[in-house]
């Protein structure tokens, strides 16, 4: 959530920040603005798109920062627009996060002006009366931070001091070293047209970003974070001749559950190996898997838990990050958390991973972010390698987390001995063949555009699948609302005629998934239900079975998987339904990706 961008070198700042912004706008699109600086500060910011920003021609500076807003604090006004600047109009402040005592900081800044109604307004104020009594930014910097409750990656540059000065606690920032100067971001993508070398920020750090070098502090003494080269290609951050991020990254599925499975499963022996660097003597004695996760990874989750307890004897729940506790009678040297996060910078998800550390519970961390703070903090990393996902609806990485848990299930099985041979040989090849079968989805692409826009103006939308269905069944009715803003709602197919049957009018299209792995049989008769209520039915199955439904689409055989080949329909439909009615589809009005904020 928000962009924030730096430069420091020997070329116009100007372009470079604006190229920066435009490619971490998916992270929030409330306001954008930069700060250029050299003797003196020019700052230039408004309400809306990076590309509304009013900004002079030419401009030779070679230092500045730039944000792209998602507000915590504030309408998204020119006036809460960062950068921010103190009473001098010589420091501009970029932050992503939330000072949580803003209030009180204020208070102790008598006779200070304000002009936002920001949390972050403050820090500038703040560092300017650091600045009486030391001339060096970066100790001022580091004093400020130390007053600073709550989360913050900070970007500051000043007039007459020729460095950027960056910090960070709770929200991701990455350093990036250019042949012509030196970078920060929020997240890579904006700097893979200039470098592929980066080191990610650790809690607690203060950095100096000069052209002549980088200089990071941690608790008053210098420390060294390692340099990482980045493999993801630049081009794989752009559109690519599509209309929307979210219809690219959906056609990438084929080949991202390709990488996802890439040296992981054995072609020959049909057996998954992710060698896990966990002792297979922890493995062995763990009864219960806890996964914990948000939005849309929260329902690859409550895929994976039913792909664990299908493969192996573990128990597996699932619960929201952001109401994780350890919960009673959980034994640390038994239990094993797995958090899953796209971006690897999910606040609720870090907080759940946190608090499962603090009782000694060893933890994996499932993200696409290499280097990531939940790739670093866990015991261990395992990448969905899906390459970026911009669009804000998560579409290849929701397959790509599955299948990663898929892989984790099976080889937690196989370790503990418990892996039916034939179940396990089953999946292998389902998975290998996953690719191929969301493939053949893709092929439908226009039929779906038809049905979606046939079914488009309903007043709401019900989705609804059995087990593993069930939550395909949520993902597909949370990516319709994320994008169209209509309602819908999944549900677990048989709880439709506990409550939420008395929604279901002839307006209200129901989609059904009728598929192996979903019970279909039973689904069918709450097909009937909503039937007899007047509801047109879309229906996802499988194995050639018929039924009454209005439309029905196919997806090959494939076993467990086939509700995560249906998910790519429910994708398109989402998709489509929204492009018919003219929506933002890859900056959904209200979110923004990478939620690094509680
Ligand atoms: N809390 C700050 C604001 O509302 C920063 C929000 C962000 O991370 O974009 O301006």
């Amino acid at each position: 959530m928000c962009g924030i961008i730096g430069y420091v070198g020997e070329s116009p700042a100007q372009p470079r920040l604006v190229d920066g912004l435009q490619k971490l706008e998916y992270r929030g699109y409330d306001s954008a603005g930069i700060a250029l600086a050299d003797e003196a500060l020019s700052v230039f910011k408004q309400a809306g798109l990076v590309g509304d920003i009013d900004l002079p021609a030419g401009a030779t500076q070679t230092r500045g920062i730039g944000h792209t807003r998602w507000s915590t604090h504030g309408k998204p006004t020119d006036a809460n627009a960062h950068p921010h600047t103190d009473c001098t109009g010589t420091v501009a402040v970029v932050h992503n996060g939330i000072v949580g005592n803003y209030d009180d900081l204020r208070r102790d800044l008598p006779g200070h002006e304000f002009t936002s109604e920001t949390d972050t307004e403050v820090v500038a104020h703040l560092i300017e009366a650091e600045l009486e009594r030391t001339p060096d930014l970066r100790e001022a910097v580091t004093a400020v931070v130390e007053r600073i409750d709550g989360s913050y990656a900070l970007g500051v540059v000043a007039a007459g001091y020729d460095a950027i000065v960056a910090a960070r606690r709770s929200s991701p920032l990455v350093v990036g070293y250019g042949d012509d100067g030196n970078f920060i971001a929020s997240d890579v993508t904006p700097l893979l047209s200039h470098t592929r070398s980066v080191s990610y920020l650790e809690d607690g750090d203060v950095a100096r970003i000069a052209h002549g070098g980088v200089e990071i502090w941690n608790d008053g003494q210098t420390v060294d974070r390692p340099i990482h080269t980045i493999e993801w290609d630049a081009t794989a951050a752009e559109k690519g001749g599509y209309d929307h991020y979210m219809l690219k990254e959906i056609y990438e599925q084929p080949q991202a559950l390709r990488q996802a499975i890439a040296g992981r499963i054995d072609p020959v022996e049909k057996r998954a190996d992710l060698n896990l660097s966990l002792p297979e003597t922890f493995l062995n004695r763990i009864d219960e898997i806890q996964l914990v996760a948000c939005g849309t990874s929260y329902h690859a989750c409550l895929y994976g838990k039913q792909l664990i307890e299908t493969l192996s004897d573990v128990r597996a729940t699932v619960e929201f990050a952001s109401e994780y506790t350890v919960g009673s009678g959980r034994n640390p040297e038994r239990t094993l958390v797995v958090g899953v996060s796209q971006s690897g910078e999910t606040a609720d998800t870090l907080r759940a991973l946190r608090t499962a550390r603090r009782t000694g519970i060893r933890t994996i961390g499932v993200t696409n972010t290499v280097g990531s703070t939940v790739a670093r903090e866990c015991d261990e990393a395992l990448y969905i390698q899906a390459g970026p996902e911009i669009g804000v609806a998560a579409t290849k990485t929701f397959g790509s987390q599955v299948v990663t848990l898929g892989t984790l299930a099976l080889t937690i099985a196989d370790t503990r001995n418990e892996l039916n041979p034939t179940v396990g040989r089953e999946l292998c090849e389902n998975l290998q063949d996953l690719p191929g079968a969301v493939q053949q989805v893709l092929d439908h692409d226009s039929t779906v555009e038809e049905v979606a826009r046939e079914y488009a103006d309903g007043t709401a939308f019900f989705f609804i699948g059995r087990r593993l269905a069930s939550p395909v069944a949520l993902e597909g009715a949370l990516k319709l609302k994320e994008i169209s803003y209509d309602h819908a709602e999944g549900f677990p197919a048989g709880e439709l005629k506990h409550g939420p049957l008395a929604l279901v009018t002839d307006d209200t299209p129901v989609i059904a998934i009728l598929t192996d792995g979903a019970r279909p049989d039973e689904t069918k008769n709450n097909v009937k239900e909503v039937q007899s209520r007047g509801a047109p039915v879309i229906a996802v199955t499988s194995g050639g079975r018929e039924g009454d439904h209005d439309i029905g689409f196919e997806v090959p055989d494939l076993g467990l998987l086939e509700p995560l080949v249906a998910n790519v329909y429910l994708q398109l439909f989402a998709y489509h339904v929204a492009h018919s009615k003219g929506r933002s589809i890859d900056r959904p009005r209200n979110l923004a990706k990478s939620v690094t904020v509680e």
